[in-house]
């Protein structure tokens, strides 16, 4: 339920951004979060702020032609939504996948803007990305594209104004590439213009980690409230990208046993534990699907596959469940089916996993709920480390890094217990992560005036 004085700042969006149902997603459940918070400082009505947060600072859409292996030129869409700068420069994922729009950059820009704040780092909010599907393309295109991506991008970023990073499509190679091209345009080595940069040339150790890692650490925090921890549990964690990788890995380091991962062709389950090494063989180095586990993975029919649109992850029974694939994967159905099969916790690697209708079913059912924005900011964390160690020209052990992000996924998992408390709803993760994510971005905002 929204606020009535909080209605009208939602039919404004809704009405000024036709066609982007994720905006309108992301936007709604953080302005539901919002009433308690003017309830209490009905200041922060004043000045157009809440309507002001909701704005993107700026958004840049452009074209990307590139040419294919067989001498063709294709075309493709860029955006970059510089969303909020009021506690630093811009700072976000490029994601490059083909259902790629403005209103799913928006809503990722929105959401950043809050994950960022919860950090306690000094960066704003910002996303982008392209429609480009990397998947099936030579390195030489993927590279031709990149060049040609950050031929315009690289205008509007730099160290202090923007800085980008990886997301769905993006890793290390195309951020590479992409940091070529910028340091080629500008002739400046200007390492922290983009994070999740490669190890030899300012990369941060840690970083590769960070996102999935945080989860679990998050998760770990929040299982502790009720005396509960990793140690011998089921856990289900989809996608099998960097976010769920990273996940499995640090899981399978606190004792709990990952029985479950998925791409978008299926997913597989193996009762036994996922074979971690061979689960990145595939993805990492075959670049391959996730059904090619179940053959590689032989002994006798230990794994099985099932394919897309045949059934979901979420009907493999689990204590505990790692949505760290994409938006909106995670239904209400979904939701039902978990909770009946007891499901004990639940923390998003993704963004926004979990359609509305799922949140509200696992906190009614009391099923202990960790919000994407809270969940999986170690990425954005560890990304402010790199752009530390870059400004110093230093490299950090893995140890200490990793140290600090631990350090990082316990604050904020506190700040957003406590906060919650503070507003009146102990234990919801959703409206503490909100709140505390808002109050640090209006603070900042009404410091520096009405811009
Ligand atoms: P990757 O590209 O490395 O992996 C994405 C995984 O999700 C792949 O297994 C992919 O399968 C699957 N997937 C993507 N889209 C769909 C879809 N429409 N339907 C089913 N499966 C899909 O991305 P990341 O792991 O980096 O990102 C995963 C999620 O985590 C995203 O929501 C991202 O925004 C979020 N995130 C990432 C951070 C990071 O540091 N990388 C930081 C914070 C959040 P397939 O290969 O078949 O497409």
């Amino acid at each position: 339920m929204i606020d009535e004085k909080l209605q009208p700042v939602l039919d404004q969006v809704l009405q000024r951004n036709p066609g982007e149902p994720e905006f309108h997603q992301a936007v709604r459940e953080v302005l539901e979060s919002l009433g308690r918070v003017i309830a209490k400082r009905p200041d922060y009505l004043n000045h157009a702020l809440i309507e002001r947060i909701c704005e993107p600072e700026r958004q840049i859409i452009f074209r990307v032609p590139w040419v294919d292996d067989q001498g063709q030129v294709q075309i493709n869409r860029g955006f970059r939504v510089q969303f909020n700068s009021a506690l630093g420069p811009y700072k976000g994922g490029l994601r490059f996948h083909p259902s790629v729009n403005v209103g799913i950059i928006k809503f990722l820009g929105f959401e950043q803007t809050f994950k960022n704040a919860l950090t306690g780092m000094p960066i704003g909010g910002g996303k982008g990305g392209s429609d480009f599907n990397p998947r099936g393309r030579s390195d030489g295109e993927v590279m031709r594209f990149c060049q040609s991506f950050m031929t315009e991008l690289y205008r509007h970023i730099g160290e202090y104004t923007d800085v980008p990073a990886g997301d769905i499509g993006v890793g290390a190679r195309e951020i590479g590439y992409m940091f070529g091209q910028y340091k080629r345009l500008t002739n400046r080595y200007e390492a922290g213009v983009l994070t999740g940069k490669a190890l030899f040339y300012g990369g941060s150790r840690a970083r590769t980690e960070a996102t999935g890692y945080g989860n679990a650490y998050f998760l770990q925090a929040m299982l502790a409230t009720k005396g509960q921890s990793f140690d011998g549990r089921k856990v289900v964690v989809s996608g099998s990208g960097n976010v769920a990788v990273y996940s499995v890995e640090k899981v399978q380091s606190f004792g709990g046993k990952v029985i479950a991962v998925s791409d978008s062709s299926g997913y597989v389950v193996d009762e036994g534990g996922v074979d971690l090494e061979l689960l990145k063989e595939i993805k990492e180095v075959r670049r391959g699907r996730v059904s090619d586990y179940v053959q590689l993975v032989g002994a006798g029919g230990r794994a099985h596959f099932v394919e897309a649109g045949t059934g979901s992850i979420w009907d493999v029974p689990c204590d505990v469940a790692m949505p760290s694939a994409t938006q909106n994967e995670l239904t209400g159905k979904d939701a039902r089916t978990l909770v009946t099969n007891g499901v004990l916790a639940v923390g998003e690697g993704a963004n926004m996993p979990s359609t509305p209708e799922a949140i509200r079913i696992f906190q009614e059912a009391g099923v202990m709920f960790a919000p994407g924005k809270a969940a999986n900011a170690g990425g954005v964390a560890t990304s402010a480390l790199e752009m530390q160690q870059n400004a110093s020209r230093d490299s950090w052990s893995f140890e200490q890094t990793e140290g600090r992000l631990s350090k990082i996924m316990h604050t904020i998992h506190d700040t957003c217990a406590s906060t919650a408390e503070e507003y009146g709803a102990p234990g919801d993760y959703v409206l503490g992560a909100n709140i505390a994510g808002f109050v640090r971005v209006a603070e900042a905002m009404r410091a520096l005036g009405v811009i």
